[in-house]
């Protein structure tokens, strides 16, 4: 039978970008449908712009650092719809680059949202498109919360065009995107109410990490509210009211002007004709093989809408390694071992491999955990008493690394850098040869001789 493509990509997010272009480059006759920006979650309402009011958040600090290193005092205040205004003129420079390099690649692409007909067949606007294998980079959403007053919440898609800078927001959720927004716009000058159902943030960090921050978090004036419940939103002039039970019979109010809800992502699934295509799902998600393939054997899924490990680069490398597999003759398969992650909230936690307590559950009586505390070089300055902590797991029997974890500035980039090392089996005697670089806060790494425990 003759396909109109040998391959149809549907949404151009991270996975399916660089699976088309991927298969493109060997030769295939690809198509990608998007229904909305080229360049998907990571790049147009996620990764990129997160960091980018990242970085516009941390301004309120320096300038008071400055202040210890003889500088003047600065008073200012962040124009929001300046900032945001800045950051869509990225976004968009980001999105026309996308669309530049798929037409390099050859790879056509269709502004419309895809709907499977059958195994072969895809309805995209008014077009039939037929293709002989097709692979599935829809992504995912957000899920929100089934309470009273639940339409009045925003996701992380919003917050990024939000027309003012809100005075007071709540913020639901403990993971990724909760703590991030809740340190930016605590950053950015809002009042922050942090709304825990459990009492900790960060659930899967190593727990000193998460002690941290938290406290961290708390001295820079979030409010966070652990084992509370949000029951109820209700909207009255002088702005959100919402009820919170916090378990112990205790029912309390808080007014805030907007309520952003980070209670987790989902598969982007509804209505997209998989059971037409005979793709099976398993626990709201597309079940794939380690080659990212479907119970439908012509097609393939990954990134965000298998829910792996639901991470940019991951999503990356599953679509490359699908391409090479089924295009390059290269069967590709993805380990989602030691995968460097970072939460990039003030301070950042960074880490790789794994936690302490993980590392005594799979060796126990076989490890060795190594820490340090300490104040930064240069808050000794700046009159601010954050500090430090990194660790490093290491295997008694082996004196292999397993796990790396940071939490303080710059944690992301030192951790990435580790995680080459500890990727390629690493030894602590690697890391103890390795000349220190002073005096730089990552020098800690291959510094500590004496384990705490173990
Ligand atoms: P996460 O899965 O990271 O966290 C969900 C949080 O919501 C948890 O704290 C969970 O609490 C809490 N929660 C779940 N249900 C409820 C509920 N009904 N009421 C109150 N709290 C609830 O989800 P996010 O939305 O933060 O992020 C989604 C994904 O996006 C992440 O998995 C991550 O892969 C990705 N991401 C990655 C980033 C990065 O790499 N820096 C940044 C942002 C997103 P509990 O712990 O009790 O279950």
């Amino acid at each position: 039978m003759n396909y109109d493509y040998d391959l149809l990509v549907i949404g151009a997010g991270s996975g399916g970008l660089s699976a088309s272009k991927r298969a493109a480059h060997y030769g295939a006759k690809v198509a990608i449908a998007e229904q909305d920006l080229v360049g998907g979650t990571c790049v147009i309402r996620g990764c990129v712009p997160k960091k980018l009011l990242v970085y516009a958040s941390h301004f309120h600090d320096l300038y008071q650092d400055a202040v210890g290193y003889g500088w003047d005092a600065v008073i200012s205040h962040c124009d929001w719809s300046k900032l945001i205004t800045a950051k869509d003129r990225e976004i968009e420079r980001l999105n026309h680059l996308h669309m530049h390099w798929l037409k390099e690649a050859g790879v056509a692409l269709f502004s419309e949202r895809a709907v499977l007909c059958d195994a072969h067949t895809a309805q995209i606007g008014e077009h039939l498109v037929t293709a002989e294998k097709i692979l599935l980079a829809v992504g995912g959403e957000a899920v929100r919360p089934d309470i009273v007053g639940m339409e009045h919440t925003l996701t992380s898609r919003e917050m990024f065009d939000l027309p003012h800078l809100p005075k007071r927001l709540a913020v639901l959720g403990a993971g990724y995107i909760a703590v991030e927004f809740a340190c930016i716009m605590q950053g950015l000058g809002s009042q922050v109410t942090l709304i825990v159902r459990g009492d900790h943030i960060l659930r899967g960090f190593d727990e000193d990490l998460r002690a941290m921050l938290r406290d961290n978090m708390i001295a820079r004036g979030i409010n966070i509210r652990f084992i509370s419940q949000l029951e109820a939103i209700v909207p009255k002039t002088d702005g959100f009211h919402l009820t919170l039970d916090n378990m112990e019979m205790n029912v309390e109010s808080v007014i805030v002007d907007q309520v952003l809800c980070a209670i987790g992502r989902v598969p982007l699934l509804a209505g997209l004709g998989l059971e037409k295509a005979g793709v099976k799902i398993v626990n709201n998600a597309i079940k794939v093989d380690d080659y990212s393939r479907t119970s439908q054997p012509h097609i393939f899924a990954v990134g965000d809408c298998t829910d792996r490990v639901n991470l940019t680069p991951v999503a990356v490398a599953e679509g490359r390694a699908f391409a090479d597999t089924e295009f390059g003759h290269s069967p590709t398969r993805i380990s989602h071992e030691l995968i460097a992650t970072a939460v990039f909230s003030q301070p950042e936690l960074a880490t790789v491999g794994l936690t302490e307590a993980q590392a005594h559950t799979r060796y126990p009586g076989d490890i060795l955990c190594y820490r340090s505390r300490f104040r930064p070089l240069y808050h000794t300055l700046t009159g601010r008493p954050d500090k430090v902590l990194i660790k490093l797991l290491v295997q008694r029997s082996t004196d292999r690394i397993l796990g790396a974890h940071m939490c303080g500035e710059h944690a992301a980039e030192i951790i990435q850098a580790l995680a080459i090392s500890i990727k390629m089996g690493a030894t602590k005697k690697d890391f103890d040869a390795t000349m220190a670089l002073h005096p730089t806060l990552a020098e800690e790494f291959v510094t500590m001789r004496t384990p705490v425990s173990g």
